[in-house]
């Protein structure tokens, strides 16, 4: 039984990590951060990160999941040395194709009288829960399989009975180990009851295969969600029962939302791709969540190979992390800011008129980009820029008014004469007017644009249609 397990920064050797997701749905956001720190941890240490489809529940698995997981995270930038698609000497990489495998494993146990059949009926198992927890006790398996004879036992497979196979957790002992996140743990094996391995139906139950897969890929370094820390000493069980090495354990916080819960649906869009489709940026959701539950120094629009760099695993969180949008939204307006001008055409690509020459349409893009946050924003600036002048509100129009019509017409006029000259056309009105700072420059903007607040005008002059800004000063002369 292994009583003392290291952490992964005292413990020599390779790093072998990997992100195992089950496909039976979308790619969730706390997914997404497993997956981004076992690559980081993996590139930190110059290892190795695999990729391994958990599809042993053959009607909840498909396999369409698995390609959209499988796309969601390159689309990410995270990539895996070996998986599914990239098969390798310790694959396969589908728990669905690893079943003979689990059966060498399962005779061993048998074999060894580790693990027993359990005919017990789910109406039997619903039953003896029932009974423990009326009497105070917490449910566990009541070990009414555990001492059948052979004799029991071949009697009740005549009867067709289907069996499930039952792990044989020794009773007295106490098992401890050092997660990596969460420090010494501690369990005693009489508070886990008998556990199955494998289903009645034959497939490995999670504990099993997921261990065995581990030590069977060489992965050293478990990083996963809190919710499986209580799963670890059953793995270790297994692990030790079979002579198997045992990886490293780390549980890293769970993201919640706002209200401190568990990130679902409730907080809106968890999944990678809702957030791809409304055209956030992969690498505005990475660097949010290399933040989520790490508490990192570095500062910035990171990349993810300075992302490898700077992980440290003794920076994981043991408290919940807030998945914040406001955040996301920061990091979002960076990572628009810094893409370059094709990959700014690609993003906007679905919302920008079909008919603008190339120059206009790479300096409309230059002018409005700082406004934007999502693709969609860019809505309304093609509006602004390329609609009818647009149309004010009656506050926005009495502000406008009171600028007086001297104001415009200087102004006009000036546009007349160069309408992309911003300074000429302001120094127009501050002469007619005296007027200066944003007494000067917020009617222009809002004759202009129809706002008070947007793009700098000096470029956004630079992409009016010919003859616009003097149309549109003019109107208030
Ligand atoms: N398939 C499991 C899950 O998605 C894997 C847990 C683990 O990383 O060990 O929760
Ligand atoms: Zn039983």
């Amino acid at each position: 039984m292994p009583t003392s397990i290291s952490s992964p920064a005292d413990s020599p050797g390779a790093v072998v990590t990997r992100f195992a997701p089950s496909p039976t749905g979308e790619l969730h956001l706390g997914n997404a951060r497993t997956a981004l720190f076992n690559l980081l941890l993996a590139r930190h240490g110059g290892g190795r990160f695999l990729l391994r489809i958990e599809d042993t529940d053959a009607e909840r698995s498909h396999e369409a999941h698995t390609q959209e997981l499988m796309a969601d995270l390159r689309w990410l930038g995270i990539d895996w040395d070996a998986g599914p698609d990239r098969e390798d000497a310790q694959g396969p990489y589908r728990q669905s194709r690893r079943a003979g495998l689990y059966a060498d494993y399962f005779a061993r146990l048998e074999q060894a009288g580790t693990a027993y059949p359990c005919y017990c009926t789910a109406l039997e198992l619903e039953l003896a829960r029932r009974a423990q927890r009326a009497a105070g006790r917490p449910p566990r398996y009541a070990g009414t399989c555990r001492g059948l004879t052979p004799a029991e036992r071949a009697s009740r497979s005549a009867e067709g009975r289907p069996a499930s196979l039952r792990f044989r957790v020794p009773a007295g002992e106490r098992l401890t180990f050092t997660d990596f996140v969460h420090g010494p743990q501690s369990f005693l094996t009489d508070d886990i009851g008998d556990f199955v391995v494998r289903r009645a139906d034959g497939t490995a139950a999670f504990f099993f295969s997921n261990a065995i897969d581990d030590a069977t890929m060489g992965v050293r370094q478990v990083l996963r969600g809190e919710d499986h820390l209580t799963n670890t000493p059953r793995q270790l069980l297994i692990l030790a029962a079979l002579a198997l090495p045992a990886p490293v354990y780390g549980h890293v916080a769970l993201i919640v939302g706002a209200d401190g819960t568990p990130l679902s649906k409730r907080h809106g869009a968890v999944s990678v791709r809702a957030y791809r489709e409304r055209g956030y940026l992969p690498q505005a959701i990475v660097n949010h969540l290399f933040r989520l539950g790490h508490a990192s120094p570095l500062h910035g629009l990171l990349g993810l190979d300075e992302m490898a760099a700077g992980f440290d695993t003794h920076h994981l969180g043991r408290s919940p992390a807030h998945f914040d949008h406001q955040q996301l939204t920061a990091w979002q307006k960076e990572a628009v800011h810094r893409l370059d001008a094709a990959a700014a055409q690609a993003w906007l690509a679905a919302y920008l008129p079909t008919d603008l020459a190339p120059g206009a349409r790479t300096a409309f893009i230059e002018a409005v980009r700082p406004n934007l946050v999502l693709p969609e924003d860019v809505r309304a600036w093609v509006e602004i820029v390329f609609g009818a002048p647009p149309a004010l509100t009656p506050e926005a129009e009495a502000l406008v008014r009171s600028a007086g019509p001297g104001y415009f017409a200087a102004a006009a006029a000036a546009a007349a004469r160069d309408a992309t000259d911003l300074a000429g056309i302001a120094g127009a009105a501050r002469t007619a007017t005296g007027r200066r700072g944003s007494e000067l420059y917020l009617p222009l903007r809002m004759a202009l644009t129809g706002r008070a607040h947007g793009p700098e005008l000096a470029p956004l002059l630079r992409v009016l249609p010919i003859g616009q800004a003097h149309e549109r000063l003019a109107r208030f002369a």
